[in-house]
């Protein structure tokens, strides 16, 4: 970016060193203090190069500059509205977390009461769908119709049909367990446990790029609340693809959803030692989320054996694969250091491999979030 350098700017170029050493090359993006006694507290708050940071604060030689060491909490965390580069990491899970945040308020308010989804399937029922919306702009809209006319054949000739109407209505008057066909409310704490994993995971990882250059201590307890984040971000995204698969199979249902959730747990474990964090531990660090991702595709292989027949199963097993897709590219790109370590220094404020390695995410938690809507779909049509 170069604004550090630019003519007339208010650049501080400060010589001491995260730890007080002499050192020559130091930028500080802070405004220049007037006063003498604001000197001293704008050296405490310079940005420092690679070279000056302590063992723990070193992830990535290819980011040369702007780093914030050691810097007081409070600074830390005002620091979310200044230039540093963690600033886009700051910010893009933040705003990943607030989209989760109205994706979770949307559906709350939204996502079809198992009344209304019955509403969705009637062929002339003057209701729309508020998966139409989904279907015209998602892309797959062919594959939604056929989705929506499979399950309005499905659920049609269930023998509870004759009663079909007098469970919507009981279930406008509150009584949502009578509108499901099998006379069951389809569950919907696996889809907003998927979106609190999700919240959990962007807010933990913007506040672990936001504070972790306060202290050792501080960076070592982010660190493991980051780990624990995708963790909970992995098990929380397979929870309903499981459940809703096999909401008929109570047994397969708790032998997948018991793997999982054991695997994440001793994943967390895992990463409670110290040198999981450390650079020579980049890539074993992501082949464990790694192989905690691909684990997920053991119950999605059972799906396409039981239900390969049917659009709801070959659009969800679509989706998966791009969110996988999205995920797998992005640590590929967070292991590798792409394209920073063939510019080094070129990236340091934006475009490095982190941030498109949260962008990624972002992209692959949002592809679940739309898997999930069908299978809310296909459950709440068919029951168990
Ligand atoms: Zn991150």
């Amino acid at each position: 970016m170069g604004f550090a350098e630019e003519k007339g700017s208010n650049v501080l170029f400060a010589k001491t060193s995260c730890f007080g050493e002499e050192h020559g090359s130091r930028q500080a993006l802070l405004p220049k203090e007037g006063k003498e006694g604001s000197l001293e507290n704008a050296r405490k708050l310079e940005l420092v190069d690679y070279d000056s940071l302590p063992k723990y604060l070193k992830h990535n030689e290819f980011i040369l500059r702007y780093y914030r060491c050691e810097w007081p909490l409070k600074d830390a965390i005002l620091s979310i509205f200044s230039i540093h580069n963690e600033t886009v990491n700051v910010w893009t899970h933040l705003i990943g977390f607030f989209l989760f945040l109205s994706l979770t308020l949307y559906a709350a308010m939204m996502i079809p009461t198992v009344a209304n989804s019955l509403y969705a399937q009637q062929p002339h029922s003057g209701v729309e769908s508020p998966f139409s919306s989904l279907s015209n702009t998602s892309g797959f809209g062919s594959i939604f119709k056929e989705i929506n006319t499979s399950s309005s054949q499905t659920s049609m000739p269930h023998p509870q049909f004759h009663d079909y109407f007098g469970k919507i209505f009981a279930a406008r008057n509150g009584d949502e367990s009578a509108a499901a066909p099998s006379g069951q409310a389809i569950s919907r704490w696996p889809f907003f446990a998927f979106l609190c994993g999700a919240m959990f995971c962007l807010l933990t990882s913007s506040a672990c790029h936001l504070l972790s250059c306060h202290s050792e201590h501080t960076s070592y307890v982010m660190l493991r609340l980051d780990y624990a984040g995708i963790s909970a971000l992995i098990v929380t995204s397979i929870f309903p693809q499981v459940y809703y698969t096999f909401a008929c199979e109570p047994f397969y249902q708790t032998v997948y959803t018991a793997g999982i959730t054991t695997l994440g747990v001793l994943t967390v474990l895992v990463s409670l030692i110290p040198f999981f964090e450390t650079p020579e531990f980049r890539i074993v660090r992501s082949l464990v989320f790694v192989c905690m991702a691909l684990s997920g595709w053991g119950p999605i292989v059972h799906k396409l054996m039981l239900f390969g027949n049917r659009p709801e199963a070959l659009l969800t097993t679509l989706y998966e694969f791009l969110m996988n897709s999205c995920y797998g590219i992005g640590v590929v790109i967070y292991a590798t250091r792409v394209p920073e370590r063939w510019s080094p220094g070129k990236f340091d404020l934006i475009g490095h491999s982190h941030q498109l390695f949260h962008v990624l995410v972002i992209a692959g938690a949002y592809i679940q979030y739309l898997a999930m809507l069908v299978y809310l779909q296909w459950r709440d049509a068919e029951g168990c």
